[in-house]
């Protein structure tokens, strides 16, 4: 096991780790390298935990979930185009998404089944997936589209051993959602090839340009389709680690089996506080996707006059890819460069793929007038680095 969840789930971040300890030690230096939003909670949310633990929810909670909460979870779910019929009985309360996602990978992965995973994709993946003897089965997305899927390479992947496709839609790092036609195309793959769908939904709150559309709605789907969510995100709750899974009723018996052994249940007061979240706070919520919409404009507008880099404008979520391949380094040296001589931290596309190997990925973590400096750095960077590949490259007269 250990050596099956070492890979770049566990090492992506020592670039951040460096950058923090830089500007622990006082240098000016932008961290862009984690998706965790500058933003304290909203403080209705943080009000409702007080009074929650003032009125003494200090003990266990219900294992699945307080059922105020699934209800809760539920309305959340079905308001954004989830099953109709989803209800508290289908949703169950894990500490996060990450929880949501190993737990739901734990009760349906067996050693030797094959989940079929776009790459690039979220550093944790393929550790989640290993862990239950499991194999990612990566399908590499192209620069050239956009990192958007084909659903024709997905179908050539499933084989005889192919339990699962895990989608995660807004993507995490392109920003990238998929497309109500791409769904049902997807949906019936799994339709016909008796597959069950995994979605991580964390960024859905947090969408730009579009609408997010839920696969378990559509026909003879909601028997075989797993959504994950959390607040962490779209509330600026990352450390609250309050998540989700909406799934089939049978599913969530074994999700509960699996968290008595493992959580005994997430903290009740915390779970209070996630129903004040989701019934109370849609003009945070409003808040939340406007400021990184202006943060993600500011940083396109800042680098489109550039002659070296790229951006790949991402339609929701909070984070930016950049292409970097004309300086003609790989993006794990010029993040490294980026860091060491700019004071700019940002996370190498191969931590979430080979197919990213070109690209490194922003957070939009910092306000917009910090990211168009950040962007400036990074563009004298991004043209230094070409100078001197394009002069290491002329030949010897
Ligand atoms: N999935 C994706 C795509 C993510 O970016 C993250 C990190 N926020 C997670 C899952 C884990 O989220 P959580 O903090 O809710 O565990
Ligand atoms: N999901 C966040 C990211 O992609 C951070 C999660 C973490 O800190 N491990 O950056």
């Amino acid at each position: 096991l250990t050596q099956r969840i070492a890979g770049e789930g566990a090492s992506a971040w020592n670039i951040h780790f460096r950058a923090k300890a830089r500007q622990a030690s006082g240098e000016d230096v932008i961290i862009l390298s984690v998706g965790d939003p500058d933003a304290d909670t909203p403080p209705a949310i943080v009000d409702a935990a007080v009074s929650s633990l003032r009125s003494g929810a200090t003990h266990y909670a219900d294992v699945q979930g307080k059922p105020p909460l699934r209800e809760a979870i539920a309305r959340h779910h079905r308001a954004r185009g989830g099953h109709g019929e989803a209800g508290a009985e289908n949703v169950a309360v894990l500490a996060g998404a990450q929880c949501a996602l190993y737990a739901t990978a734990q009760c349906l992965f067996d050693p030797g089944d094959e989940v079929i995973v776009p790459e690039p994709a979220y550093v944790t993946y393929e550790a989640v997936i290993q862990s239950t003897g499991a194999t990612p089965r990566w399908i590499p997305l192209s620069p050239e589209t956009g990192f958007q899927p084909r659903v024709e390479d997905l179908k050539a992947a499933i084989g005889p051993r192919s339990r699962a496709i895990l989608l995660n839609s807004p993507h995490n790092p392109t920003g990238q959602c998929l497309t109500a036609e791409q769904w049902e195309e997807i949906a019936a793959l799994c339709r016909d090839h008796d597959l069950w769908l995994i979605v991580d939904a964390v960024y859905a709150d947090l969408i730009f340009d579009g609408e997010h559309v839920s696969p378990d709605a559509l026909p003879g789907m909601c028997e075989r389709t797993v959504i994950i969510s959390s607040l962490s995100k779209s509330h600026a709750m990352t450390g609250w680690r309050l998540g989700w899974a909406v799934g089939p009723r049978e599913l969530m018996a074994h999700l509960v089996n699996l968290a008595l052994c493992m959580l005994y249940g997430s903290p009740s007061f915390i779970q209070d506080a996630a129903v004040a979240a989701l019934e109370d706070a849609p003009a945070a919520l409003d808040t939340m996707r406007e400021t990184y919409r202006e943060r993600r404009d500011a940083v396109v507008e800042t680098l489109a006059s550039s002659e070296v880099i790229a951006t790949l404008t991402p339609a929701a979520g909070m984070f930016m890819m950049i292409d970097i391949r004309a300086t003609g380094l790989s993006a794990h040296a010029f993040a490294d460069r980026l860091l060491d001589d700019y004071g700019v931290s940002a996370l190498a596309g191969e931590a979430f793929g080979a197919s990213a190997a070109g690209f490194i990925r922003l957070s939009l973590t910092v306000p917009a007038a910090r990211l168009r400096e950040a962007c400036q750095r990074l563009e004298r960077c991004a043209r230094e680095c070409q100078a001197t590949s394009r002069l290491a490259q002329r030949p010897l007269d």
